[in-house]
């Protein structure tokens, strides 16, 4: 019954990934996938993560019965006053309800039905370019994909005055995700000053803001700092939208934990809204894993392991800023043509390197060198000895 069904290529990442693994040379290197890794390019685990694991292994008073839809509500507790601080007048007068998703991913899946059943709305403004699921998680849910201007591939800085022209020609009421920090892929984000703006507009034109937030921590290496611009948002009193995931900030990618927390205008609105989360969540998965969310509680409710997980979030933090400088001297140093300044200027862990499609291939196929056609590297995935072979790759392939 299912013979007249066509095959339908890998998305791109997940061909490269295949492509990476069947490659035998013992010098391959994936920039492509976006991880934190190891300055071998191995998969990086935290400290207080491990810790926290013997704990529970060894606590008898955990159990594996299924959570509630809507996940533990400690976690859910917990991950909106990480993202929107622990002062915040709209957790104190309880606007907020967040539920425990499966990551980001599922957390934006969740936010996008969520928008499709309930708001009047159904056209979402996303950055051009975004992360590439974003535009499957909402056009699943069946809203209209548009975009505004964010990249500007001449200087590799943001086109700042494009967003806002783009943002103030949308109709009044849809939809705009923005990325909380990091952004990915272009390594690119706002400045405070410049979020403000950004806000004054969304509010001024009633547009409706979903956040994505899978790297706070990791721009400045400051928990707090990173979310400073969403608590502008939520501060105005406004409504939102909010995505978490720990997948990076805590290292629990396969663990698939997140939240989704929705910012309501009074305590009655936020439980009604609650209660028609669940009816999304229900028919999807019906309710999220316990393992991940139980080590994200632990962490975030103990003050010293609290103390511990910021620290570790700082040392990559600094490791992806130092990575940055190395490969930015490396080029230099090889008078590689180009101004590689935005290397270090972009933050997070992605750069958009400004290499075309034609030399991304050269580097593929010379250097074995693994990344997307757009020319992101994952500057997490380098460390010393790669940075230099890299660096030859880029300043060839510049050449050609
Ligand atoms: N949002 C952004 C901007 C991302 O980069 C990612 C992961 N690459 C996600 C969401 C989703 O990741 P996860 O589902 O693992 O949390």
């Amino acid at each position: 019954v299912f013979a007249h069904l066509p095959h339908i290529p890998e998305v791109p990442i997940y061909a490269m990934m295949v492509a990476f693994s069947r490659d035998p040379s013992p010098l391959k290197l994936n920039l492509g996938i976006g991880v934190y890794r190891t300055e071998d390019g191995k998969p990086f685990q935290l400290n207080v993560v491990r810790r926290v694991e013997r704990l529970l292994v060894n606590d008898r008073s955990t159990f594996k019965e299924y959570l509630p839809i809507t996940g533990t509500a400690e976690f859910n507790r917990l991950s909106a006053k990480l993202i929107l601080g622990a002062d915040c007048p709209a957790i104190k007068e309880n606007r907020v309800t967040t539920v425990q998703c499966l990551s980001g991913s599922g957390s934006l899946r969740v936010g996008a039905e969520f928008l499709a059943n309930h708001y009047h709305h159904h056209t979402i403004y996303m950055s051009q370019p975004t992360y590439a699921a974003h535009l499957a998680f909402f056009s699943a849910a069946g809203l209209a994909i548009k975009t505004y201007r964010y990249y500007d591939p001449g200087t590799c800085g943001l086109d700042f005055q494009g967003m806002l022209e783009d943002l103030l020609s949308a109709p009044s009421g849809a939809i705009v995700l923005l990325q909380a920090c990091a952004h990915n892929p272009t390594g690119v984000d706002p400045t405070l000053p410049q979020w403000e703006q950004i806000r004054q507009l969304i509010r001024a034109k009633g547009l409706f803001p979903f956040f994505d937030s899978a790297y706070q921590g990791l721009v400045s290496g400051n928990l707090d700092e990173d979310a400073q611009f969403i608590r502008l948002f939520v501060a105005d009193g406004g409504e939102c939208l909010i995505a978490q995931s720990y997948s990076k900030i805590m290292g629990l990618y396969g663990e698939r934990v997140g939240a989704l927390s929705i910012v309501c205008k009074t305590a009655e609105v936020a439980s009604h809204v609650e209660s028609q989360l669940k009816l999304v969540i229900r028919p999807m998965y019906s309710s999220p894993p316990i393992h991940g969310a139980s080590i994200v509680a632990t962490i975030l409710k103990d003050r010293d392991m609290y103390e511990e997980w910021s620290i570790e979030v700082k040392a990559m933090t600094d490791r992806l800023i130092s990575t940055r400088r190395q490969l930015f001297d490396a080029l230099r140093d090889r008078g590689t043509p180009g101004d590689w300044g935005h290397i270090i200027r972009h933050v997070g862990l992605f750069t958009f390197s400004g290499l075309n499609p034609e030399q991304v291939a050269f580097m593929n196929k010379e250097y074995h060198i693994y990344m997307p056609s757009d020319g992101r590297i994952n500057m997490a995935a380098l460390g010393p000895k790669t940075v230099p072979r890299l660096a030859d790759a880029i300043h060839a392939a510049v050449n050609i």
